[in-house]
């Protein structure tokens, strides 16, 4: 049996992010998957002048991949990028791509999940079905491409429970769990999140396309 290729000392991966957790947790996960290749090879696009993309796609995987040629393009690395929501069954799958100003404010958690807690106020619990989606994009400098979505399914809850995580955390109750996912460590988060699923299908390509 041959032994899994290398990945060469020099090469890097960029994720087109600044979000300082995302990083990690991509580092984590590649690290783990792609035989020789050390997390301080992932870098993000923090301190990275990336032209502004427009994310004007209308799903996920659109957005994902919009994010990550521009950042292909811009360094001449590999680059990943993600895009992220949730959708909630009963509102049709919304607020899905505009989940970060669903209340109108980008990233303004507390509007946003107050917003929620109104617009549901009169649905029964057996209605309360809901999932995170993430996409996230590989895009080669030579213009392959590859994306891959993971959920996350679970039920909302009434109010907020936990105080870790970030976003609509507090008011999503994983499936077969008790706790909110906000309550979930972040190694715990990760091993059934959305972004842990499609972060763990990208680090297949990685290892493909670096190997
Ligand atoms: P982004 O794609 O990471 O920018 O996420 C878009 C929005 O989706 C965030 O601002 C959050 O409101 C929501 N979101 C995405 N992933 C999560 C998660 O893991 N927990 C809670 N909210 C999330």
């Amino acid at each position: 049996m041959t032994a899994p290729a290398q990945v060469p000392a020099g090469a890097r991966v960029i994720l087109a992010s600044h979000n300082a957790k995302k990083l990690r947790e991509l580092q984590r996960i590649l690290a783990a998957a792609v035989p020789g290749l050390e997390p301080e090879q992932v870098v993000s696009s923090a301190g990275i002048a990336l032209p502004d993309v427009v994310e004007d796609a209308v799903t996920f995987e659109g957005n994902a991949l919009l994010k990550a040629r521009a950042a292909a393009a811009a360094t001449g690395l590999l680059a990943v990028a993600d895009d992220s929501g949730l959708a909630i069954d009963v509102l049709g799958g919304s607020p899905g791509i505009f989940s970060a100003r669903w209340s109108g404010r980008h990233g303004d958690d507390e509007a946003n999940n107050d917003l929620l807690l109104a617009q549901l106020g009169d649905v029964p619990d057996v209605h309360r079905a809901a999932r995170f989606v993430c996409a996230a994009a590989l895009v080669a400098p030579d213009g392959a491409e590859a994306v891959e979505r993971g959920e996350m399914t679970g039920t909302l809850l009434r109010e907020r429970r936990g105080e870790g995580g970030f976003g609509y955390d507090p008011l999503f109750l994983p499936e077969g769990e008790t706790r909110s996912a906000a309550q979930l460590t972040p190694e715990e988060k990760d091993a059934i999140s959305h972004r842990g699923k499609a972060f763990r299908a990208v680090a297949a390509h990685v290892a493909r396309l670096l190997g």
